[in-house]
């Protein structure tokens, strides 16, 4: 059902969730959407070393209206999906964004590298949003690249590992440190991000901005990732 929803939704450009012809620009209809604004998340999770920001929260099983709309995002394409969700991602979190600073987005690194994956795109866009900065700054080490992230159990998720292809902080002081901002599309265990942080030599401004952060008291449905 949520293939068809899906193969439907990129020829006609309708509903994704009821297959309304009154679509919006995230793929939704008013009313699905509305729906929608009920998962945003309000705080962002400022546990340390760094903050972590959602746009939703998901609970896999509680909406299928999300789990939709999230499936449906990954891969390639979906664009100006992408952007209308980094705005309203820059307008939820407008305030905490520091105003001055120098920001750079690095996305998740793609499976198959240098490719313009959803991670890229959502990355890209919020770059966008923000007058920011975007670079590839990081690629998977090893075979993990290849290996599917759903496939994984949590013990292996955490052996996740990245690497720095850049290097940011040349010439630059540590209290004037640019704000370095991981993007992916779905923050799970933190696994992605903590390799994100350690690979890029723990930056002190550091923050991760998803598209939804994803419950983990829910294993019914963890091969939908
Ligand atoms: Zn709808």
């Amino acid at each position: 059902m949520i293939s068809f929803m899906r193969r439907l939704a990129s020829y006609c450009s309708c509903c994704l969730n009821c297959g309304s012809f009154f679509v919006r620009d995230g793929l939704l209809c008013k009313r699905c959407d509305k729906s929608l604004q009920r998962l945003r998340t309000v705080a962002a999770n400022e546990s340390k070393p760094y903050a972590a920001r959602a746009l939703f929260e998901w609970n896999p099983g509680q909406s299928d209206l999300l789990s939709h709309l999230i499936l449906s995002l990954k891969g390639p394409g979906h664009k100006k999906i992408w952007s209308f969700y980094a705005k309203r991602f820059a307008q939820t979190f407008a305030e905490a964004v520091p105003s001055g600073k120098k920001i750079y987005v690095i996305p998740a690194p793609a499976k198959k590298a240098n490719s313009c994956d959803h991670a890229y795109l959502w990355a890209e866009a919020l770059a966008t949003s923000l007058g920011a900065t975007l670079i590839r700054g990081l690629e998977n080490v090893g075979s993990e690249g290849t290996k599917k992230q759903r496939r994984k159990d949590r013990g292996e998720r955490a052996l996740i590992e990245l690497k720095a292809t850049v290097n940011y902080t040349e010439g630059v002081s540590f209290s004037e440190g640019p704000l370095i901002v991981f993007a992916d599309d779905i923050l799970t265990t933190g696994a992605t991000a903590r390799a994100a942080h350690v690979a890029l030599g723990g930056p002190p401004h550091f923050e991760v901005w998803v598209l939804a952060k994803r419950s983990l008291s829910c294993g019914a449905s963890r091969d939908l990732l």
